[in-house]
């Protein structure tokens, strides 16, 4: 039996992993859940799941949420997110929060020692370097649950990491795969929340049609598997079949390969090392019967253009990179600008922001306020 707590359980990646310790009640048990704002699911999950311990970020409906246990005799406890983090003892923690907000929760957990599921790949793009050196120092595990990060874990298990030639990061391309760039004035938000594969919270399916989250994924590669950016590619492929490759220098390439579901990645995540049943998956060849590749146009989906060159400079680049699309696309989603203008928003912060070469945690908290500051002046002048 695995003891879970579950951060952000209300998104989408949190049901689908309370759905998963459903199906196995026998091996994993929740401990904690906790979620922004959404009482009502958080309300049905406490029923469900009875967790020992809860809590919510919205101050306004922590009340609330008092009372409901209390009427119901619940023998669950609601504490503040670091409180939980803590004094909870669990045997893994999985981070699915969404956005830069996601990254303070991570650094708490792994000062606790308790290995990771890793959802919120923004903690690594924010602070890459500080997140991988802290999980070394208290000998924490960061498993991906990102299903690329995923595939390329599980193509890893059992390899020697010095006979690996490159990594190939798979992409859909999005909803916006065949559009012409000069097309994306008008593109309509609803157009892009409509992913064609995946279904996702709204944050990552905007960075899906901008592609940014295939940079954001580029720059967790690099961290997670220590690998030269050199010997990381993006390849589209518009199926999502393939979930991502490695190849080896001896020209053979492994994949990881499955219907589109993030159940996989989840419960592989939570399983390690060993692997449990998913019934009701569908693996058939007769359906799906082409597998397509084509390159990246970087000049089209210059979020991709802008996470390298964030990288390649490093510092305080990545975090810059990492809030100012946050905001852009919260802005975005807000209709208070246009699909066009994220990368814009991202590439003009980068540029007028003080950069630092090696900002530690407190730093990155200033530049993020500076950013929450500065874009919304910004877009007020334009
Ligand atoms: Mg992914």
């Amino acid at each position: 039996m695995k003891f879970i707590g579950i951060l952000g359980s209300t998104g989408s990646v949190g049901q689908q992993a309370l759905d998963i310790v459903k199906e196995h009640p026998k091996k994993f048990k929740v401990k904690f859940l906790t979620c922004d704002s959404n009482i009502n699911e958080l309300i049905k999950q406490l029923v469900l799941f009875k967790p020992n311990y809860v809590s919510i970020n919205k101050s306004e409906v922590k009340q609330e949420l008092k009372q409901f246990i209390n009427s119901k005799n619940m023998d669950c406890q609601v504490l503040s997110l670091k409180d939980l983090i803590h004094k909870v003892k669990v045997d893994i923690v999985l981070n699915a929060i969404s956005g830069y907000q996601g990254l303070e929760p991570t650094i708490e957990i792994i000062k606790t020692g308790t290995d990771i599921a890793l959802s919120n790949k923004e903690s690594i793009v924010q602070a890459g370097h500080i997140v991988i050196e802290l999980a070394k120092k208290y000998n924490v595990n960061i498993f991906p649950v990102d299903s690329e990060h995923s595939a390329i874990w599980q193509c890893l298990v059992g390899e020697d990491k010095n006979n690996i030639k490159r990594l190939i990061l798979t992409a859909s391309g999005g909803p916006f795969r065949k559009l012409d760039k000069s097309k994306f004035f008008e593109v309509t938000k609803k157009e892009a929340l409509n992913h064609p594969n995946w279904s996702m919270g709204d944050k990552i399916s905007i960075d899906s049609a901008t592609m940014m989250n295939k940079g954001f994924e580029l720059i967790e590669a690099y961290w997670l598997f220590g690998i030269d950016l050199e010997k990381i590619d993006i390849i589209i492929h518009p199926q999502s079949l393939i979930h991502s490759m490695v190849e080896y220098i001896d020209g053979s390439i492994k994949a990881q390969i499955s219907t589109p579901t993030m159940k996989i990645p989840i419960q592989y995540a939570f399983s390690y090392p060993d692997r449990f049943a998913i019934d009701k998956l569908d693996n058939n060849f007769e359906l799906w019967k082409v597998m397509n590749f084509e390159g990246v146009d970087l000049e089209k989906f210059k979020c991709i253009k802008l996470a390298y060159k964030a990288i390649k400079l490093g510092g305080s680049y990545p975090t810059v990179l990492n809030v100012s699309n946050d905001i852009a696309v919260d802005l975005f989603l807000n209709d208070k600008i246009s699909f066009e203008m994220i990368p814009k928003i991202i590439e003009e912060t980068m540029k007028k922001h003080n950069y630092n070469k090696n900002p530690n945690l407190l730093d990155i908290k200033y530049l993020t306020k500076w950013v929450e500051d500065f874009i919304p002046n910004m877009v007020e002048s334009l």
